[in-house]
């Protein structure tokens, strides 16, 4: 029999995630629009939060104990994470937003002990001292340039030559994440001219910031605003020959790997926006009345509610069989392939949010379209999705890929729709 439910040591989690947003952040984040927040005072809510998610026993599920974390595999942090992500600050006042947790992986399984000790502990403790006092401590991942099509990294023109026991980069890189007020950049460059695959051009670099030759031009203006996306030049930039992350080459690799969880983290959490979207056009739909009843007793009105709910459905689905199968892999393609899913979760969660709250931005009317509930932030903060970590024609082009060879080796598409007994 196929049993659906957690653990009741999962549920407890899960229970205990939803009081904590309940009962901290979305007080700390009431309190911060009615009184319209400067930063400074947004940096001391997150504190507080952080402060009270260590009484909770909430910090850091997504990294093992001896980094101080409450050791949660994928499938139990799909459930925090779905939870986290119905508030804004969350997954931060957890420690469990992108781009750290997926850098907080990245390094556990590639970094020596030495860039553990000095990347990872800070990362995970959330601040490091300095002169005595604690400093905030964050980081960012820097792949993606403005000149060469980000869907393929085999282009990336950022180069890295070794001189002596330092390499020197030089490139540009945008849209990094976090980039300002972060304290390193895992920074991937070309490192080697002619390799035997052109996957193996490539190498990662732990970049300190600040340092000489990494510079932010600009936080990129997007269509929902500045949100800390910035583009960086990079000019003669020394990085000492053992902050190279994993091996020479590898950088395609170690990309990949940081990639497969961190997109089905982005999954959960775009879940949890979507069902709070879906819970907005249900409340929205019983209280509005038109044309003699409520907007809930009219058939059109029922549909959009009913496509949402299907697809919502199946988006919690794919993310759990797929962070089902990440924990069977112990995070190894190798052992258990799970990229396929991974990539039709993606594809399928990331154009379902986009849907859903649209719907609900429908359903709302003019409200909908104002700035005075959040499904308009919602909406354009949702529209990145569809091309960050992969935009949807790459995830169809693999999809597509894998169902092919698998007619063509094995004379059926079961292994491509999910290896699934059915
Ligand atoms: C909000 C946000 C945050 C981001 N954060 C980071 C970050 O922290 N670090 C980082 O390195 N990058 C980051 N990115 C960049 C992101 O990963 C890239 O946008 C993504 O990889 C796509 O690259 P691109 O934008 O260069 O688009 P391109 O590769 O130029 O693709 C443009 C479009 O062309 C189409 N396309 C491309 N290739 C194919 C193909 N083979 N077949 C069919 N169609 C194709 C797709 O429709 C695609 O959307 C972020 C982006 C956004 C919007």
């Amino acid at each position: 029999m196929i049993d659906f439910s957690f653990p009741p040591e999962i549920e407890e989690v899960r229970h205990r995630v939803r009081a904590f947003m309940d009962d901290v952040v979305r007080p700390i984040e009431r309190r911060a629009a009615e009184e319209s927040w400067d930063r400074g005072q947004w940096v001391r809510g997150i504190v507080e939060m952080r402060g009270k998610a260590k009484e909770w026993n909430l910090w850091l599920p997504h990294m093992p104990a001896e980094w101080g974390g409450m050791g949660l595999g994928h499938v139990a942090m799909a459930s925090v994470s779905a939870e986290a992500a119905r508030t804004r600050m969350g997954p931060f006042a957890l420690n469990a937003q992108a781009p750290d947790e997926g850098n907080m992986h990245t390094l556990l399984h590639w970094g020596t002990d030495e860039q553990k000790e000095r990347y990872l502990r800070p990362l995970c403790d959330g601040f490091r001292m300095v002169d005595g006092k604690p400093q905030a401590f964050r980081s960012c991942f820097a792949m993606t340039e403005p000149e060469v099509a980000g869907s393929d990294p085999t282009l990336i023109q950022t180069r890295a030559y070794q001189d002596g026991d330092e390499w020197v980069i030089n490139g540009h890189k945008w849209f990094i994440s976090g980039a300002r007020g972060a304290n390193f950049a895992i920074l991937i460059a070309r490192t080697e001219d002619d390799p035997d695959l052109p996957q193996a051009a490539n190498s990662a670099f732990l970049v300190d910031i600040p340092s000489d030759g990494w510079e932010i031009v600009r936080d990129v203006e997007t269509m929902s605003g500045s949100h800390n996306h910035c583009e960086i030049r990079i000019a003669d930039l020394r990085v000492p020959a053992a902050n190279m992350l994993g091996g020479r080459g590898q950088g395609h690799l170690l990309g990949q790997y940081r990639l497969g969880p961190a997109r089905l983290a982005h999954c959960m959490r775009w879940i949890g926006q979507a069902e709070t979207a879906l819970e907005m056009m249900v409340d929205r739909a019983l209280g509005r009345y038109s044309h003699g009843s409520l907007l809930a007793e009219k058939q059109g009105i029922q549909w959009l509610i009913a496509d949402s709910t299907m697809e919502l459905y199946q988006c919690k689905l794919m993310v759990l069989h797929a962070a089902y199968l990440i924990d069977a892999s112990g995070n190894d393609p190798a052992v258990v392939d799970f990229r396929g899913e991974v990539s039709m979760a993606k594809h399928f969660v990331a154009n379902s949010l986009w849907r859903i709250i649209d719907r609900a931005i429908q359903v709302h009317g003019a409200l909908g379209y104002s700035t005075d509930t959040p499904l308009a932030e919602m909406l354009t903060q949702a529209r990145w999705s569809r091309f960050a970590d992969g935009a949807d024609e790459i995830h169809q082009m693999r999809i597509a890929q894998r169902t092919i060879a698998d007619w063509k080796d094995n004379h059926t598409v079961s292994n491509a729709t999910g290896k699934l007994p059915l």
